[in-house]
């Protein structure tokens, strides 16, 4: 055993190749734009040329096994993606397989946000938490949960889609097809459309119209809401508040000891979890818990990678 993990992770704008160890250290990474169009053969050549490239850098001749993290929907179980919507004509391909042919060790494959709630599990805020729910603000909004100490998957695998679900009844449509779920309003695209549709308020807003429509995203509007934008505060103010409705909804349901959130947005820091947290306990009303809300791993994407080998390793010990 050499203790060294690779990792790959798939996302919609970079692949990455990590290589850490079983410690939670990660030695180094590459990443690379993903190359949509090009499809699986290109992707795993990218893989290949990354993974050994890591292995021979850092004088590790082997690892002890492969984590591979997709965004899109992927059976485990049998270490194949069933469809991404990053690489076109990536369907039911096997990719852990192929992986383990290249490398010569055991390759396990989980989808991102289930990935990215077992790395809180393994060396995040959920070490020893039994119940613990794992939501990601970034472009859009997903999820995942610990419950009775068991990653919750679901009937169909499919549980922890936080992001669709409606906390404004006849609100913007998302890309689900549903009008009013959390992910088109509070996700990062969603925070953006916001602005963009608000022509008027857009053009009174000194900062935020000399932006390009292209430069507007969640961390600029954090960001101009630093500076005093009004415009900014409104919509972060709204943004909070469509995220308060939305956990408090699982709270209810599920009752967790603590909430861990990560993804993008999570970066903003204080100025998200400060008038979040308040927003949480306001939205309680007379149902109020004693709930920890707390940031999710800094480096969550690269440890998903690292913590899912050795996650599905020592689950199968027991
Ligand atoms: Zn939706």
């Amino acid at each position: 055993m050499s203790g060294y993990i690779l990792g790959f992770d798939v996302g919609g704008t970079k692949i990455s190749a990590v290589l850490g160890k079983s410690d939670g250290k990660i030695v180094a990474s590459l990443r690379k734009p993903t190359v949509r169009h090009l499809g699986p053969g290109k992707l795993i050549s990218d893989f290949t040329e990354m993974g050994w490239k890591l292995l021979n850098d850092n004088g590790v001749s082997r690892p002890d096994s492969i984590g591979i993290i997709f965004a899109g929907l992927v059976d485990s179980a049998r270490g194949v993606v069933i469809s991404s919507p990053n690489i076109l004509g990536l369907k039911n391909f096997p990719v852990a397989e192929k992986l383990t042919e290249e490398f010569g060790v055991e390759s396990f494959l989980e989808n991102d946000a289930t990935a990215a709630t077992i790395a809180e599990r393994v060396f995040g805020a959920g070490r020893g938490v039994d119940n613990f729910v794992y939501i990601t603000l970034s472009t859009g909004i997903g999820g995942g949960a610990f419950l009775n100490g068991q990653l919750y998957r679901g009937a169909h695998g499919m549980a922890g889609e936080i992001g669709h679900m409606v906390v404004m009844s006849n609100g913007p449509v998302c890309g689900c097809g549903r009008r009013g779920c959390l992910e088109a309003i509070a996700g990062g695209r969603g925070i953006a459309r916001r602005v963009s549709e608000n022509i008027t308020a857009l053009r009174e807003s000194e900062l935020l119209s000399s932006l390009k429509p292209n430069e507007i995203d969640a961390r600029k509007v954090f960001e101009l809401k630093k500076k005093g934008d009004m415009f900014s505060q409104l919509i972060i103010e709204e943004t909070i508040y469509y995220l308060s409705v939305g956990l408090v909804n699982i709270i209810n349901i599920l009752d967790p000891e603590v909430v861990i959130i990560g993804g993008g947005i999570a970066a903003a820091g204080n100025e998200l979890f400060t008038p979040l947290k308040n927003a949480i306990k306001e939205e309680f009303k007379s149902m109020y818990r004693p709930v920890k809300i707390v940031r999710g791993l800094k480096n969550g994407h690269d440890l998903s990678t690292v913590a899912l080998p050795l996650f599905v390793k020592s689950n199968n010990k027991n």
